[in-house]
Protein backbone atom coordinates (compact mmCIF):
# COMPACT_ATOMS: atom_id res chain seq x y z
CA UNK A 1 0.00 0.00 0.00
CA UNK A 2 1.25 3.42 -1.21
CA UNK A 3 1.26 5.98 1.78
CA UNK A 4 1.74 9.49 0.72
CA UNK A 5 2.96 12.37 3.13
CA UNK A 6 2.79 16.17 2.04
CA UNK A 7 5.55 17.95 4.58
CA UNK A 8 8.88 16.79 6.04
CA UNK A 9 8.52 18.62 8.81
CA UNK A 10 8.64 17.38 12.42
CA UNK A 11 5.00 16.27 11.86
CA UNK A 12 5.64 14.12 8.48
CA UNK A 13 9.34 12.94 9.52
CA UNK A 14 8.20 11.56 12.15
CA UNK A 15 5.05 10.12 11.05
CA UNK A 16 7.38 8.22 8.60
CA UNK A 17 9.58 6.93 11.16
CA UNK A 18 5.81 5.24 13.27
CA UNK A 19 5.20 3.69 9.54
CA UNK A 20 8.05 2.48 8.62
CA UNK A 21 8.17 0.37 11.93
CA UNK A 22 5.39 -1.13 10.37
CA UNK A 23 6.74 -2.46 7.92
CA UNK A 24 3.86 -2.94 5.15
CA UNK A 25 3.56 0.41 3.18
CA UNK A 26 5.48 2.15 0.86
CA UNK A 27 6.44 5.46 1.68
CA UNK A 28 6.28 8.47 -0.37
CA UNK A 29 7.49 12.07 1.46
CA UNK A 30 7.52 15.02 -0.59
CA UNK A 31 8.22 18.49 0.61
CA UNK A 32 7.89 21.87 -1.13
CA UNK A 33 11.46 23.11 0.21
CA UNK A 34 15.14 21.69 -0.66
CA UNK A 35 16.50 18.90 1.65
CA UNK A 36 17.66 20.81 4.75
CA UNK A 37 20.64 18.52 5.69
CA UNK A 38 21.81 19.96 2.26
CA UNK A 39 22.16 23.49 2.33
CA UNK A 40 23.28 25.60 5.15
CA UNK A 41 20.12 27.49 6.81
CA UNK A 42 20.89 30.33 8.54
CA UNK A 43 20.19 30.48 12.40
CA UNK A 44 17.72 33.55 11.21
CA UNK A 45 15.65 30.96 8.89
CA UNK A 46 15.26 28.25 12.01
CA UNK A 47 14.14 28.68 15.83
CA UNK A 48 14.42 27.26 18.99
CA UNK A 49 11.27 24.87 19.80
CA UNK A 50 10.61 23.42 23.37
CA UNK A 51 10.12 20.00 23.72
CA UNK A 52 8.43 18.99 26.78
CA UNK A 53 7.66 15.12 28.22
CA UNK A 54 5.02 14.75 25.28
CA UNK A 55 7.15 15.54 22.61
CA UNK A 56 9.60 13.54 23.89
CA UNK A 57 7.74 10.66 24.66
CA UNK A 58 6.99 10.16 20.68
CA UNK A 59 10.92 10.40 20.17
CA UNK A 60 11.18 7.34 23.01
CA UNK A 61 8.95 5.35 21.44
CA UNK A 62 11.23 4.80 18.30
CA UNK A 63 14.22 5.04 20.09
CA UNK A 64 15.31 8.64 18.81
CA UNK A 65 15.10 10.47 22.23
CA UNK A 66 18.94 10.24 23.06
CA UNK A 67 20.06 10.99 19.15
CA UNK A 68 18.20 14.05 19.35
CA UNK A 69 18.89 15.19 22.98
CA UNK A 70 22.67 15.25 21.71
CA UNK A 71 21.78 18.28 19.48
CA UNK A 72 19.89 20.19 22.08
CA UNK A 73 20.24 21.68 25.97
CA UNK A 74 17.63 20.45 28.77
CA UNK A 75 16.65 23.17 30.70
CA UNK A 76 15.65 22.73 34.36
CA UNK A 77 13.88 25.43 35.04
CA UNK A 78 13.41 28.99 34.38
CA UNK A 79 14.30 32.17 35.32
CA UNK A 80 12.11 34.75 35.89
CA UNK A 81 13.47 38.58 35.74
CA UNK A 82 11.72 42.19 36.93
CA UNK A 83 12.63 45.53 37.25
CA UNK A 84 12.05 46.00 40.90
CA UNK A 85 12.66 42.72 42.07
CA UNK A 86 15.19 40.14 42.25
CA UNK A 87 14.91 37.32 39.67
CA UNK A 88 13.04 34.26 40.99
CA UNK A 89 13.80 30.89 39.69
CA UNK A 90 10.91 28.20 39.29
CA UNK A 91 12.43 24.68 38.82
CA UNK A 92 10.90 22.29 36.17
CA UNK A 93 10.25 18.61 37.80
CA UNK A 94 11.52 17.27 34.33
CA UNK A 95 13.65 18.89 31.98
CA UNK A 96 12.55 20.23 29.14
CA UNK A 97 14.66 20.59 25.66
CA UNK A 98 15.68 23.13 23.46
CA UNK A 99 16.12 22.26 20.34
CA UNK A 100 16.51 23.94 16.83
CA UNK A 101 13.60 23.12 14.30
CA UNK A 102 15.36 22.79 11.72
CA UNK A 103 17.97 20.18 13.57
CA UNK A 104 15.33 18.29 14.90
CA UNK A 105 13.98 17.60 11.51
CA UNK A 106 17.27 16.95 10.10
CA UNK A 107 17.44 13.76 12.50
CA UNK A 108 14.47 12.66 11.96
CA UNK A 109 15.34 12.26 8.52
CA UNK A 110 18.78 11.01 8.85
CA UNK A 111 17.39 8.31 10.82
CA UNK A 112 14.96 7.62 8.74
CA UNK A 113 17.21 6.81 5.93
CA UNK A 114 19.27 4.82 8.22
CA UNK A 115 16.28 2.68 9.52
CA UNK A 116 14.79 2.30 5.97
CA UNK A 117 17.14 -1.35 5.71
CA UNK A 118 14.34 -2.44 2.89
CA UNK A 119 14.18 1.27 0.92
CA UNK A 120 10.57 1.64 1.39
CA UNK A 121 10.67 5.18 2.09
CA UNK A 122 11.30 7.96 -1.03
CA UNK A 123 11.87 11.76 0.14
CA UNK A 124 11.13 14.38 -3.12
CA UNK A 125 12.48 17.61 -1.92
CA UNK A 126 11.47 20.56 -4.10
CA UNK A 127 8.23 19.35 -4.80
CA UNK A 128 5.11 21.57 -3.85
CA UNK A 129 1.77 19.95 -3.51
CA UNK A 130 -0.57 22.22 -5.68
CA UNK A 131 -3.55 20.12 -6.19
CA UNK A 132 -5.06 17.05 -4.71
CA UNK A 133 -8.43 14.92 -6.16
CA UNK A 134 -9.94 13.04 -3.18
CA UNK A 135 -12.16 11.51 -5.64
CA UNK A 136 -9.62 9.87 -7.78
CA UNK A 137 -6.46 9.70 -4.92
CA UNK A 138 -4.14 11.36 -7.53
CA UNK A 139 -2.00 14.72 -6.07
CA UNK A 140 -0.46 17.21 -8.33
CA UNK A 141 3.03 18.59 -7.74
CA UNK A 142 5.22 21.72 -9.17
CA UNK A 143 8.90 21.08 -9.04
CA UNK A 144 11.82 23.44 -8.63
CA UNK A 145 12.20 23.13 -13.04
CA UNK A 146 8.23 24.55 -12.66
CA UNK A 147 7.73 21.02 -14.11
CA UNK A 148 4.00 19.52 -13.04
CA UNK A 149 3.66 15.69 -12.57
CA UNK A 150 0.52 13.87 -11.07
CA UNK A 151 0.59 10.79 -9.13
CA UNK A 152 -1.85 8.33 -7.25
CA UNK A 153 -1.83 7.63 -3.80
CA UNK A 154 -3.95 5.15 -1.38
CA UNK A 155 -4.05 6.79 1.92
CA UNK A 156 -2.49 10.62 2.45
CA UNK A 157 -1.15 12.86 5.03
CA UNK A 158 -1.53 16.24 5.44
CA UNK A 159 1.24 17.29 7.07
CA UNK A 160 1.83 20.39 5.30
CA UNK A 161 2.07 22.77 8.36
CA UNK A 162 -0.18 25.93 8.96
CA UNK A 163 -0.92 26.84 5.31
CA UNK A 164 -2.08 23.31 4.33
CA UNK A 165 -2.97 22.63 0.77
CA UNK A 166 -4.19 19.10 1.69
CA UNK A 167 -6.47 21.16 4.53
CA UNK A 168 -7.25 23.92 1.63
CA UNK A 169 -9.22 21.00 -0.21
CA UNK A 170 -11.27 19.78 2.45
CA UNK A 171 -13.12 23.09 1.79
CA UNK A 172 -14.60 21.73 -0.69
CA UNK A 173 -15.90 18.95 0.80
CA UNK A 174 -19.47 18.48 2.99
CA UNK A 175 -19.78 20.27 6.04
CA UNK A 176 -16.59 20.72 6.63
CA UNK A 177 -15.50 23.85 9.30
CA UNK A 178 -12.70 25.24 9.47
CA UNK A 179 -11.05 28.84 11.42
CA UNK A 180 -8.32 30.62 11.42
CA UNK A 181 -7.68 33.14 14.04
CA UNK A 182 -5.08 35.66 15.14
CA UNK A 183 -3.61 36.43 18.85
CA UNK A 184 -3.86 40.72 19.41
CA UNK A 185 0.38 39.77 20.03
CA UNK A 186 3.16 39.01 17.60
CA UNK A 187 6.67 38.26 18.15
CA UNK A 188 10.13 38.90 16.83
CA UNK A 189 13.57 36.88 17.08
CA UNK A 190 16.05 38.61 19.09
CA UNK A 191 19.69 36.70 19.10
CA UNK A 192 21.70 37.59 21.68
CA UNK A 193 25.08 36.51 23.17
CA UNK A 194 24.72 34.38 26.82
CA UNK A 195 28.19 35.76 28.27
CA UNK A 196 29.57 39.09 28.78
CA UNK A 197 32.69 38.51 30.24
CA UNK A 198 33.86 42.33 30.35
CA UNK A 199 30.58 43.17 32.43
CA UNK A 200 30.56 39.94 34.11
CA UNK A 201 27.62 38.49 32.86
CA UNK A 202 27.10 34.32 32.49
CA UNK A 203 23.23 33.93 32.02
CA UNK A 204 23.07 30.23 33.08
CA UNK A 205 23.34 27.89 30.44
CA UNK A 206 20.75 25.78 31.27
CA UNK A 207 18.10 27.48 32.50
CA UNK A 208 15.35 29.63 30.30
CA UNK A 209 15.18 33.40 30.67
CA UNK A 210 12.17 35.68 31.13
CA UNK A 211 11.33 39.38 31.27
CA UNK A 212 8.48 40.75 31.57
CA UNK A 213 6.75 44.42 30.99
CA UNK A 214 3.64 45.77 32.71
CA UNK A 215 2.05 46.03 29.40
CA UNK A 216 2.71 42.48 29.00
CA UNK A 217 5.68 42.74 26.07
CA UNK A 218 8.03 39.66 27.21
CA UNK A 219 11.07 38.15 26.23
CA UNK A 220 12.29 34.61 26.36
CA UNK A 221 15.43 33.42 25.75
CA UNK A 222 16.41 29.84 25.13
CA UNK A 223 20.69 29.24 25.57
CA UNK A 224 21.65 27.58 22.36
CA UNK A 225 25.05 24.94 22.29
CA UNK A 226 27.14 27.87 20.57
CA UNK A 227 26.72 29.72 23.80
CA UNK A 228 24.10 32.42 22.25
CA UNK A 229 20.46 33.28 23.45
CA UNK A 230 17.79 32.91 20.70
CA UNK A 231 14.53 34.98 22.10
CA UNK A 232 11.31 35.68 21.47
CA UNK A 233 10.16 38.93 22.06
CA UNK A 234 6.36 39.27 22.25
CA UNK A 235 4.49 42.08 22.00
CA UNK A 236 0.91 44.05 21.22
CA UNK A 237 0.35 43.99 17.39
CA UNK A 238 -1.07 47.67 17.70
CA UNK A 239 0.09 50.80 19.69
CA UNK A 240 3.30 48.97 20.15
CA UNK A 241 6.78 51.26 20.14
CA UNK A 242 8.57 47.79 18.75
CA UNK A 243 6.94 48.14 15.57
CA UNK A 244 7.64 51.46 14.68
CA UNK A 245 11.21 51.41 15.66
CA UNK A 246 13.10 52.32 12.42
CA UNK A 247 16.67 52.49 13.37
CA UNK A 248 19.66 51.20 15.56
CA UNK A 249 19.52 53.60 18.39
CA UNK A 250 16.13 53.52 18.75
CA UNK A 251 16.23 49.92 19.58
CA UNK A 252 19.02 50.08 22.08
CA UNK A 253 17.11 52.88 23.75
CA UNK A 254 14.21 50.40 24.14
CA UNK A 255 16.23 47.84 25.33
CA UNK A 256 18.35 49.66 27.64
CA UNK A 257 15.11 51.14 29.04
CA UNK A 258 13.37 48.03 29.63
CA UNK A 259 15.48 45.29 29.44
CA UNK A 260 18.64 46.35 30.77
CA UNK A 261 20.57 43.11 31.29
CA UNK A 262 19.66 42.17 27.70
CA UNK A 263 20.92 45.22 26.32
CA UNK A 264 24.09 44.38 27.14
CA UNK A 265 24.69 40.69 25.63
CA UNK A 266 22.91 43.05 22.36
CA UNK A 267 25.50 43.45 19.57
CA UNK A 268 26.13 46.68 17.50
CA UNK A 269 24.82 44.60 14.55
CA UNK A 270 22.31 42.68 16.41
CA UNK A 271 20.57 46.52 16.95
CA UNK A 272 20.29 46.95 13.45
CA UNK A 273 19.15 43.36 12.12
CA UNK A 274 15.98 43.47 14.58
CA UNK A 275 14.70 46.68 12.84
CA UNK A 276 14.67 44.76 9.95
CA UNK A 277 13.53 41.60 10.56
CA UNK A 278 9.44 41.21 9.80
CA UNK A 279 7.14 40.18 13.23
CA UNK A 280 5.51 37.26 13.21
CA UNK A 281 1.85 36.54 13.61
CA UNK A 282 0.25 34.17 15.93
CA UNK A 283 -2.07 31.75 14.18
CA UNK A 284 -4.50 29.33 15.50
CA UNK A 285 -5.95 26.82 13.35
CA UNK A 286 -8.93 24.51 14.27
CA UNK A 287 -11.41 22.33 12.18
CA UNK A 288 -14.05 19.88 13.03
CA UNK A 289 -12.57 17.11 11.20
CA UNK A 290 -8.99 15.73 10.95
CA UNK A 291 -10.06 13.37 8.02
CA UNK A 292 -11.27 12.73 4.62
CA UNK A 293 -13.76 9.64 4.21
CA UNK A 294 -11.03 6.86 5.10
CA UNK A 295 -8.16 7.82 2.91
CA UNK A 296 -6.84 11.28 4.02
CA UNK A 297 -5.79 12.87 7.01
CA UNK A 298 -4.42 16.18 8.33
CA UNK A 299 -2.07 15.87 10.99
CA UNK A 300 0.28 18.57 12.99
CA UNK A 301 -0.35 22.34 12.34
CA UNK A 302 -2.31 21.35 8.95
CA UNK A 303 -4.78 20.39 11.63
CA UNK A 304 -4.29 22.22 15.08
CA UNK A 305 -2.23 25.14 14.70
CA UNK A 306 -1.43 26.72 18.47
CA UNK A 307 0.50 29.71 19.46
CA UNK A 308 4.44 28.94 19.89
CA UNK A 309 3.69 31.23 23.47
CA UNK A 310 2.30 27.50 24.75
CA UNK A 311 5.39 25.59 23.22
CA UNK A 312 3.03 22.51 22.49
CA UNK A 313 2.26 22.70 18.59
CA UNK A 314 5.63 20.65 17.49
CA UNK A 315 4.81 18.62 20.86
CA UNK A 316 1.59 17.47 19.81
CA UNK A 317 2.45 17.24 16.01
C1 LIG B 1 8.85 30.93 16.53
C2 LIG B 1 8.17 29.63 16.83
C3 LIG B 1 8.43 28.99 18.02
C4 LIG B 1 7.81 27.78 18.30
N1 LIG B 1 8.09 27.17 19.49
C5 LIG B 1 7.53 25.98 19.76
C6 LIG B 1 7.87 25.29 20.96
O1 LIG B 1 8.65 25.79 21.78
N2 LIG B 1 7.31 24.07 21.18
C7 LIG B 1 6.44 23.51 20.30
O2 LIG B 1 5.96 22.40 20.57
N3 LIG B 1 6.09 24.14 19.16
C8 LIG B 1 6.61 25.35 18.87
N4 LIG B 1 6.30 25.98 17.70
C9 LIG B 1 5.35 25.34 16.79
C10 LIG B 1 6.04 24.30 15.91
O3 LIG B 1 7.08 24.89 15.17
C11 LIG B 1 5.03 23.70 14.96
O4 LIG B 1 3.91 23.27 15.68
C12 LIG B 1 5.64 22.51 14.22
O5 LIG B 1 6.74 22.92 13.44
C13 LIG B 1 4.57 21.88 13.35
O6 LIG B 1 5.15 20.88 12.58
P1 LIG B 1 4.49 20.47 11.20
O7 LIG B 1 5.37 19.41 10.64
O8 LIG B 1 3.05 20.19 11.39
O9 LIG B 1 4.54 21.78 10.29
P2 LIG B 1 5.79 22.60 9.74
O10 LIG B 1 6.88 22.65 10.73
O11 LIG B 1 5.23 23.89 9.26
O12 LIG B 1 6.29 21.75 8.48
C14 LIG B 1 5.50 21.68 7.32
C15 LIG B 1 6.36 21.17 6.19
O13 LIG B 1 5.53 21.08 5.03
C16 LIG B 1 6.18 21.66 3.92
N5 LIG B 1 5.13 22.18 3.03
C17 LIG B 1 4.30 23.22 3.25
N6 LIG B 1 3.46 23.37 2.21
C18 LIG B 1 3.77 22.39 1.32
C19 LIG B 1 3.26 22.03 0.04
N7 LIG B 1 2.24 22.69 -0.54
N8 LIG B 1 3.82 20.98 -0.62
C20 LIG B 1 4.86 20.28 -0.05
N9 LIG B 1 5.38 20.59 1.17
C21 LIG B 1 4.84 21.62 1.83
C22 LIG B 1 7.07 22.75 4.51
O14 LIG B 1 8.16 23.03 3.66
C23 LIG B 1 7.50 22.11 5.83
O15 LIG B 1 8.69 21.37 5.68
C24 LIG B 1 6.90 27.20 17.38
C25 LIG B 1 6.64 27.85 16.17
C26 LIG B 1 7.26 29.06 15.90
C27 LIG B 1 6.97 29.75 14.59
Amino acid sequence: MKVTIIGAGPAGSLLAHYLLRRGQYQIDIYDSRPDPRKISFSKYRTFPLLLSERGLNALRNIGLEEAVKSHGIENTGMINYSKNSKPQELVRRKPILTIDRNTLVNTLLEKLEEKDKNRQVNIYFNSRCIGVDFRHKRLKFKKETEEEITVGYDLLFGADGVRSVVRTHFLNTERFEFEQSYLHEVYKTVYLSRINDKLRINLEPNKLHSWKLEDGTRLLAMPQPDNTLSCGLVFKHKKNQVMGMSSKSEVREFFEHNFPEVAKLMSESEAEAFVKRPAWNFVTIRCNRYHQGDSVLIIGDAAHAVPPTIAQGCNSA
